[in-house]
């Protein structure tokens, strides 16, 4: 009988899971995650905060899917080394468990630079996990006036949660523009905007030179107060288990199309990897849900003796903001086509006859999966009406062969 380990209890996890009961209804499966919590809706932690949700309705998948899995969580435990030669997991109270197929799903952590009297600032916080989210909200009062340090995804999600419960909140970032991983410059001052609109202020291009207690002094010389500060500058890959025990690492986990690492019987998925994206050819860190979700599903049908492959990696977001919707996919190279009107923002990215990339904003976010089916099957734009999908995403626009290929369509 198998013997099926996993480090970090998230999205990743739980597609292997599933993936792995699929091929072997007999192994066990035993999954360490040092959060207390089972496999949970990380982007949702916004939404508890502003009342939409709460913490205890962000369970990934509910209980009964671990008991019908017969899959085992060991939570609130860290694993802290990899015996490689003895194939154990060494856990922070010294307990050693076995496997034949281990996998790292240990995502990633808020990163910190060094900053000049951080240590002085009483109210800090990061926001990637549940108990983030709950510090944060014991904080929260309608007088606290917030810094926000990151304008990026986390840091904006954090900014919708607690906007309507705070007196204020500014935001400052390094980079030109917000959401700089996912926007271009002109859809980022469109967001930037409408969140303009709801109150929220932007300090760009700048950066905090140092901090007092309730103060931020920025490059430029602004002085910003404050009564709460959240850090939200960038994640790094948790890599460390892997790259201790001599695994290859390059920025990410670095894996094969099984999700293999290069270390025997150790596999490794989500934002803890880097994945080959196809848009641009490139090794990146796609630190995105739907990403965790299929390399989970990957790594768990290869060590159980599956097939399947992990290579098709685009980036791909669906978010929003205070109502607004957006969704991106791919990379921004090539021949710019713009589509946009005054309630929406469209613009497709083609090179060498494929869609490559695309930003849709507001209204034109519908049949969005169109366009990302063709980004990430890499269909011939020449095989199919593109004049007509690009004004409006139709399936019938599309060859039969590519239509079932794509969505399964019945034959
Ligand atoms: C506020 C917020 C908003 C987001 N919004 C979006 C969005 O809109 N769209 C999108 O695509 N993505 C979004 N993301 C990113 C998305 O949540 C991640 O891509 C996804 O959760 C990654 O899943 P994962 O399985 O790789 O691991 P993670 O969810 O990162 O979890 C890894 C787990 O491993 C545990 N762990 C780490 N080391 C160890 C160890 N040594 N031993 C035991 N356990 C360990 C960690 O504690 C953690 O629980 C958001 C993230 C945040 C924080």
């Amino acid at each position: 009988m198998n013997k099926y380990l996993i480090i970090g209890a998230s999205i990743a996890a739980a597609s292997a899971i599933e993936a792995i009961r699929k091929n072997d209804k007999e192994g066990s499966i035993t999954v360490i995650g040092k959060e207390p919590y089972a496999p949970y809706c990380r982007p949702l932690i916004s939404y508890a905060l502003l009342g939409k949700t709460t913490f205890e309705k962000m369970p990934y998948r509910d209980a009964s899917f671990y008991k019908k899995m017969k899959a085992k969580l060991i939570l609130g435990k860290e694993a802290t080394s990899i015996d490689k030669a003895k194939k154990q997991v060494i856990l922070d109270d010294g307990t050693r468990l076995p496997y034949d197929k281990l996998l790292v799903s240990t995502g990633s952590r808020p990163f910190v630079p060094p900053m000049e009297g951080l240590d002085k600032v009483e109210k800090k916080f990061s926001f990637m996990t549940i108990d983030d989210a709950k510090s944060l909200e014991k904080e929260l009062d309608p007088e606290a006036k917030v810094l926000v340090v990151g304008a990026g995804l986390i840091g904006l999600k954090c900014c919708e949660g607690i906007l309507a419960k705070v007196k204020s909140i500014d935001v400052v970032d390094l980079a030109p523009r917000i959401l700089p991983s996912i926007l271009d410059d002109k859809a980022a001052a469109r967001v930037q905007d409408y969140l303009e609109g709801k109150g929220i202020r932007f300090f760009l291009k700048d950066s905090v030179a140092s901090f007092t207690k309730k103060t931020a002094t920025l490059k430029s010389g602004t002085k910003l107060t404050f009564d709460l500060l959240v850090l939200a500058v960038g994640v790094r890959p948790n890599t460390a288990l892997v790259a201790d025990i001599g695994g290859t690492v390059n920025r990410g986990i670095v894996t094969d199309d099984c999700c293999k690492t290069s270390i025997e019987d150790i596999y490794a998925a989500g934002d803890c990897t880097t994945s080959h994206d196809i848009t641009s050819d490139s090794d990146k860190i796609l630190a995105l849900f739907p990403n965790a979700n299929m390399q989970g599903e990957v790594a768990g049908n290869q060590m159980s003796g599956g097939t399947l492959r992990y290579d098709h990696a685009i980036a791909a977001n669906a978010i929003g903001f205070f109502g607004l919707h957006i969704i991106t996919a791919g990379s921004y190279i090539g021949d710019q086509l713009d589509l946009s009107t005054k309630d929406g923002y469209k613009v497709l990215f083609t090179k060498d006859d494929h869609l490559v990339g695309m930003i849709l904003i507001g209204d034109t976010v519908l049949r969005a999966g169109i366009y990302t089916n063709l980004i990430r099957k890499q269909i011939p734009l020449s095989s199919l009406d593109f004049e007509q999908i690009a004004q409006q995403p139709r399936l019938m626009a599309f060859a039969k062969k590519d239509r079932v290929s794509m969505l399964g369509e019945k034959r």
